[in-house]
């Protein structure tokens, strides 16, 4: 047992994880005949013995099943599959030290990060900056990864090539993808035009912010109509899903999300769409709520809430003299219930955008548990950190436990919700292929040289 797990994983390549929990809803209908073990106030969890095989889940079984000496007994440790982060900016990642946002506010976040980018990414230090995240979000127990990627010119030619080199570098143990962002306005020109090709030729997924450059967040009208339009034309003309950031503010006024689901609707896209943040939705009425919801329902759109980052942001006070009044989060709840499909993610991390953050999706669900109330009951909100982001990024084999899936697994010490959610996680042992990784974490000094 090497000294930062707190069970020796067997080397065999059969071997039993026995007495484990795992979470219901992430399980298959083979595994029914599982015992419940805990109430659903909990969050139902099952007691089983994972029987895993070359480096799969080769069966799932009720608990006790396994011969003792088949493997460990896990005294009922949680067993989760590896998480999914379908909503982050890696290439914003760590710049914190040498480019703080000196207010925390959105408008602070955008100044000092339009500042760095411009004087400071070329291509070592994207390198560097990203390779740090994914090793972070390696170690953790992150399995796949969408990244947004800057893409005012010349930024995309700079960023898209050395994340195709890192997805490369990555391939086997962290899926990644990529989506542009850029301000809408680039769609009324041709640098719309050139950006889809470019995110085509990398395999991306087309997106943008849904506000005008230097302009208020209110949608304008008729040029908003027009760029929108225009995007989907793009992202249709050449096969690609679109992701979108829209309303990440606290203006009520703001109804972006709104004219995304209408025009999707109207012109037919075929492609998924993802919309992150949505923040301006919450503090709207209750029949506009309805209204938009119906919309987006009817445009097919699925959701990702970035908790942490609308916490950290939203209704800030730039002169740090009011205390905020409200959460900054969009509807998970209401949109859930509508039957639409919604995730969490980590966004931001270390960058002016958020000051902190460690792209652990477990951190993550575990605050959004608390930012967002996923509790009282826990019911099925494990999902969003796990089978929903698999099943937006279009990784069905992901985000589940069943037998034949990667042995790609969280084995926590912890044995119900009540202990995952009080104590971090930190003695966790992450499964690749079956097998102990190491989860050290890298050390912040690996990017004191690009902090000068
Ligand atoms: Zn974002």
């Amino acid at each position: 047992m090497s000294a930062h797990t707190f069970f020796a994983v067997p080397e065999a390549p059969a071997y039993a994880l026995r007495h484990v929990r795992i979470p219901a809803c992430l399980t298959t209908p083979t595994a029914q005949a599982l015992t419940v073990a805990t109430t659903f106030e909990h969050g139902d969890l099952h007691d089983a013995d994972l029987m895993i095989e070359d480096g799969c889940i080769a069966a799932i079984l009720p608990a006790g099943t396994a011969a003792p000496a088949s493997g460990p007994d896990l005294r009922q440790s949680m067993v989760l599959p590896g998480l999914l982060d379908c909503h982050t900016h890696l290439d914003k990642g760590h710049i914190w030290p040498r480019k703080p946002n000196p207010t925390g506010d959105g408008a602070g976040a955008a100044q000092a990060t339009g500042e760095d980018r411009t004087a400071r990414w070329r291509e070592h230090d994207l390198l560097a900056r990203m390779s740090f995240g994914l090793q972070t979000a390696y170690a953790h127990g992150v399995l796949a990864i969408r990244t947004h990627l800057d893409c005012l010119q010349p930024q995309a030619d700079i960023s898209f090539p050395v994340f195709q080199e890192l997805r490369e570098a990555w391939q086997g143990r962290i899926d990644l993808q990529a989506s542009s962002i850029a301000p809408l306005d680039i769609f009324l020109t041709d640098e719309g035009r050139r950006l889809a090709d470019t995110v085509a030729r990398a395999g991306g997924q087309l997106g943008c912010v849904t506000r005008f450059r230097g302009l208020p967040n209110v949608p304008l009208q008729p040029e908003f109509d027009v760029a929108i339009r225009r995007f989907f034309e793009l992202a249709a003309e050449r096969g690609l899903d679109a992701d979108l950031h829209v309303d990440e503010t606290g203006d009520a006024r703001v109804l972006s999300l709104a004219e995304v689901a209408r025009i999707a609707t109207e012109v037919g896209f075929a492609g998924r769409i993802l919309c992150g943040h949505c923040c301006s939705l919450a503090l709207q009425d209750e029949a506009r709520i309805a209204r938009t919801l119906d919309a987006c329902a009817r445009a097919g759109i699925d959701f990702v809430s970035l908790p942490t980052v609308n916490l950290y942001l939203q209704d800030r006070d730039p002169t740090a003299s009011r205390t905020p009044r409200w959460r900054g989060v969009t509807l998970l709840h209401e949109m859930k219930a509508r039957g639409l499909r919604v995730a969490i993610a980590g966004d931001n991390c270390r960058d002016p955008f958020h000051a902190y953050g460690d792209h652990d999706m477990l951190d993550t669900y575990t605050q959004a548990v608390k930012i967002l109330h996923l509790d009282h009951p826990l019911g099925h909100w494990i999902e969003a950190a796990t089978r929903t982001p698999a099943d937006i990024m279009g990784l069905p084999q992901r985000g589940r436990l069943a037998p034949g899936l990667p042995a790609d697994l969280l084995v926590l010490r912890a044995r119900n919700y009540s202990e995952l959610l009080a104590r971090h996680q930190s003695d966790r042992v992450v499964l690749r292929q079956g097998r102990a990784i190491d989860t050290r974490l890298p050390d912040y000094r690996l990017l004191d040289e690009l902090m000068t």
